[in-house]
């Protein structure tokens, strides 16, 4: 006799008959990936979110193993097993995302009573009145939500400049959409006299679900490797551009920064000035405040540098006490005013090292590019400008004269 309320259909049998190859490769995959991503983390502590994404892929294997094996368990086990491990995968992917991205991470609280009413209603779904079509769009709902998120969290950057967060955050959130509308895919299959599903249907659908998951673990796991690779080659890049004391571009960087500062200076029609600056007796600094007050010194002098520049202008250290500042789209003037102003901030402003008050000036030099000009030779004009602001005193600024061609 069919029964007269609900249909209490259950996929199991048939889902297990039809999908057991994709299921082990799928279980087989997941325990892999965890494994190779925790050697990767192993490996990298350094980099956020990996430790979180390697929680996911585990939580992931969990939820394929128990595909497998869940004929021996109590199905009530089986069932809490399943719908709390792919929350969890999605839930850590998200966290992991979070990490990565150097975002603060949202309180637990909500996912654990997420994840709690998911497994109560789920075994509801279960005992009270069996329904696999339910439990199935409840797992979807939670993982579906929180793989969007993770989506929309790492959709950002600019795509030219991290490709693998956008590729990344495509696959998740395609995944994520996928997850939350299956359930309707279940809709379209006839239903017979009795209510109950055409069962070849919903076999060949459970096979490309199976599928799309499977798809998604691995390509997932391409996307947390490739993030990987972002972070370690943007660290790489940054250690090789950046001065380690003072955070600014080093001198190869800036020179290369301001050759092409120069020619787009010179494609736009626009005047281009450099600055350069050294600082005033800083080896007496360092004699009477020692070489860890002379570190605080350059900082604190880049920290004041950055209080009279606008975004657009940019700042290397040259060596030793020697910056440059070049200052795309002003004129001399302009960059006069600034490197002015700048002289005047770091004579009123001494720099606290310690308990010490250290008094310090600066002198520098102003250069303007003109056409056919090289990093190199605008340099070269600023520097000789400020070594004629060093002879006529110190703690001043010398404009260098403008050749009409180099
Ligand atoms: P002037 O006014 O003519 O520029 O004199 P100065 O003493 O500033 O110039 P000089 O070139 O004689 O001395 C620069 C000093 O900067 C010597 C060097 O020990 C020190 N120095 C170079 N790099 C660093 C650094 O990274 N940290 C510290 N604390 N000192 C540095
Ligand atoms: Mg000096
Ligand atoms: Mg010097």
């Amino acid at each position: 006799m069919p029964p007269k309320s609900l249909p209490a259909f259950s996929l199991r049998p048939r889902f297990s008959v039809h999908s057991p190859t994709l299921i082990v490769l799928a279980a087989i995959l997941a325990a892999l990936v965890t494994t190779v991503l925790y050697a990767v983390w192993f490996f990298n502590k350094n980099i956020p979110g990996l430790r979180l994404w390697t929680f996911s892929f585990l939580s992931a294997s969990v939820f394929c193993t128990n595909l497998l094996v869940r004929d021996l368990f109590p199905e009530l086990v089986s069932v809490a097993l399943t719908q709390s491990s792919i929350a969890l995968a999605a839930y850590f992917c998200f966290l992991g995302s979070r990490a990565y991205m150097g975002r603060t991470l949202p309180s637990h609280a909500y996912a654990v009573a997420a994840i709690a009413a998911l497994v109560g209603v789920s075994i509801y779904f279960t005992v009270e009145l069996p329904h696999l079509g339910a439990r199935f769009a409840l797992s979807g709902l939670v993982s579906g939500v929180y793989f969007v998120l993770t989506a929309v969290t790492l959709a950002r950057g600019g795509f030219r400049n991290v490709p693998a967060r956008y590729l990344f955050s495509g696959l998740v959130g395609f995944h994520g959409i996928f997850v939350l509308l299956r359930p309707l895919l279940f809709r379209l299959t006839t239903v017979d006299s009795v209510g109950v599903p055409d069962a070849r249907l919903i076999d060949l659908l459970s096979q490309y679900v199976v599928l799309e998951s499977t798809i998604a673990l691995v390509m997932m796991a391409f996307g947390t490797v490739m993030l990987t690779n972002e972070y370690i080659t943007t660290e790489l890049r940054h250690l090789a551009e950046v001065d380690p004391l003072t955070s600014v571009f080093n001198r190869r960087a800036f020179l290369t920064l301001l050759e092409k500062a120069i020619s787009q200076a010179e494609r736009m029609r626009q005047s281009l000035p450099v600055l350069v600056l050294d600082l005033d007796h800083f080896k007496k600094i360092n004699d009477t405040w020692g070489h860890s007050g002379g570190d605080d010194v350059l900082r604190q002098f880049v920290a004041l540098a950055n209080r009279c520049l606008r975004k657009e202008d940019v700042m290397g250290r040259l060596g030793g006490e020697e910056f440059a500042i070049f200052l795309p789209n002003a004129d001399g003037p302009g960059a006069q005013a600034v490197a002015e102003r700048l002289r005047t901030l770091v004579q009123a402003q001494p720099v606290q090292s310690g308990p010490q008050s250290i008094a310090l000036t600066v002198s520098i030099g102003v250069a303007l590019c003109v056409r056919g000009d090289s990093a190199d030779a605008v340099l070269k004009r600023a520097d000789t400008a400020m070594y004629l602001a060093k002879q006529k005193g110190r703690n001043r600024v010398e404009v260098a004269e403008t050749p009409l061609f180099v």
